[in-house]
C-alpha cells in the first residue's frame, strides 16, 4: 500500500489538472464567446456542413485579438475576433477561414480536443515523476531535464494531430468544391498575419513547420484528385 500511495497520488494529480483544465478552458470561452454570424462566412458555413450531408456547421467567436482558430473539448469550434477582423481588412478571404473551420473540425471528429487536455495533463504528470527521479540522480539539472522530455513528448503528439487535422480539411475543402488551394495560402499568410515582430503566437508555435504542411497537403491533393 505504501509503495502504491505516490501513483495513487499521481493519478489524483492527473485527474484533478483535467478538471481544472476543462472546467478553466470552459469558464473562459463561455464568458468570451459569441455566435458566428458573418454575412461572407456563412455561404462557407453551408458548403462545408453540405459537403458531410449535416446542416450548416456552426461556429463561435472568441473576442481576443490573436489570429488564432481552435476546437473546444465540448465539440465547439472557434474563431478568434482577430482572424474575422483580417477578414473584414479583405488581408484574408472567406475561403481560407473555411479552411480554418475545416482543421479544427477534424480536430472535433478525429477527438484530438478532448484528448488534448489529457495530454495536457498527462504532460505535468511526466514531468512532475521524471522530475522527482531525475532530481534525486541528478541534483539542478534533474528538473530541468524532466521539463525538456515532457514538452518534447507532447510537441509530438501534437504534432501528428495537425496534420491528421490538416489531411482531414484538404478531402473536407475538396469535396465541398473549394479546394486545397485557401489551405495552402492561408500557411504563406500565417507568418505576416501574427505578426513577426516580439513572440510568435502560441497557436504557429505548436503546429509543425508550414512547409512541412504544405508538403502533406499537395500530396493529398495529388492523390484525391487525380483522375
Ligand atoms: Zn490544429
Amino acid at each position: 500500500m505504501l509503495k502504491l500511495t505516490p501513483i495513487l497520488l499521481l493519478i489524483l494529480y492527473v485527474a484533478a489538472m483535467w478538471f481544472f483544465s476543462a472546467w478553466r478552458l470552459r469558464q473562459e470561452l463561455n464568458q468570451k464567446a459569441t455566435p458566428l454570424r458573418h454575412p461572407r462566412l456563412t455561404p462557407m458555413l453551408e458548403r462545408l456542413g453540405a459537403a458531410m450531408d449535416l446542416p450548416p456547421i456552426s461556429a463561435h467567436v472568441y473576442e481576443v485579438a490573436p489570429v488564432n482558430g481552435l476546437a473546444a473539448p465540448d465539440g465547439r469550434i472557434f474563431l478568434t475576433r482577430g482572424f474575422l477582423d483580417k477578414l473584414d481588412a479583405d488581408e484574408v478571404t472567406p475561403e481560407e477561414l473555411a479552411s480554418v473551420v475545416a482543421h479544427e473540425l477534424g480536430h472535433v471528429s478525429l477527438g484530438h480536443s478532448r484528448r488534448r487536455l489529457i495530454d495536457f495533463a498527462g504532460q505535468n504528470a511526466i514531468r512532475m515523476a521524471l522530475a522527482g527521479v531525475l532530481g534525486r540522480i541528478l541534483p539542478g539539472v534533474g528538473a530541468w531535464i524532466a521539463n525538456i522530455v515532457a514538452t518534447a513528448v507532447a510537441a509530438r503528439l501534437s504534432r501528428q494531430d495537425e496534420f491528421e487535422a490538416d489531411r482531414f480539411a484538404s478531402a473536407l475543402m475538396i469535396k465541398a468544391g473549394l479546394g486545397v488551394e485557401p489551405q495552402v495560402s492561408l500557411f504563406h499568410k500565417l507568418d505576416a498575419l501574427t505578426g513577426r515582430r516580439g513572440s510568435p503566437p502560441a497557436w504557429f508555435l505548436s503546429h509543425p513547420p508550414a512547409a512541412k504542411r504544405i508538403e502533406a497537403i499537395r500530396t493529398h491533393e495529388a492523390r484525391w484528385t487525380s483522375t
